[in-house]
């Protein structure tokens, strides 16, 4: 709100990538909570996604319509993809005139070099975060849940984009299958430790 000068929400999308966890790069089955990429309020893949941000700026801007939009590339694995299919993809919501501000969804394995490249210069252009599904930092917990990648990977990617300057989001889940108190407050402390 102070940064912008008013109110800014989040307009889902769905970019239309998959996920190393679904294509069989790392599993098939997808993380045990994945429904459909976990792109909860987006329209279909089978839009335009330009269309798609248009449909959800509608949306908000009936209930708000002085607000700022911050263009969320929600579901699946945002940057997993060549840069140059994340340049098409993303370059288009940055000419909205309501976009203030983009969030990418993705994992931590996900995050090559020139992907970081890439994501380091659009946060130079936008009030880029990028968000990162940690869930949790116990890597036996991960294996039930079908993460698909250790914690380790997942601080290599963080640290990766923290090196970068790229402001990043962390996503956790309390209350996973085998999980007590103390785990859940040990995830939560280092996505804690982790905030920008
Ligand atoms: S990482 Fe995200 S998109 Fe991939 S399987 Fe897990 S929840 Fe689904």
């Amino acid at each position: 709100m102070q940064k912008f000068g008013k109110r800014v929400y989040k307009a889902p999308i769905n970019a239309g990538f998959t996920c190393p966890n679904i294509d069989g790069t790392k599993g098939t089955g997808g993380c045990i909570y994945c429904d459909g990429g976990s792109g909860y309020f987006t329209d279909s893949d089978q839009i335009p996604i330009t269309e798609q941000l248009a449909h959800q700026i509608a949306l908000i801007h009936e209930k708000h319509p002085n607000a700022g939009i911050n263009a969320y590339f929600q579901s699946y694995s945002n940057t997993y993809a060549p840069v140059e299919v994340l340049k098409e993809r993303f370059e288009p919501v940055l000419q909205f005139k309501d976009v203030v501000a983009l969030s990418i969804a993705t994992r931590a394995d996900c995050l090559s070099d020139e992907v970081l490249d890439y994501l380091s210069q659009l946060s130079a252009r936008t009030e880029l975060s990028v968000e990162l599904g940690l869930q949790t930092v116990h890597d036996k917990t991960a294996e039930i849940i079908g993460r698909g990648h250790t914690y380790k990977e997942f601080l290599e990617g963080f640290y990766s984009l923290k090196e970068k300057g790229i402001r990043t989001t962390v996503h956790i889940i309390n209350g996973l299958p085998g999980e007590n108190e103390e785990m859940m407050l040990q995830t939560s402390i280092s996505a804690w430790k982790a905030a920008p």
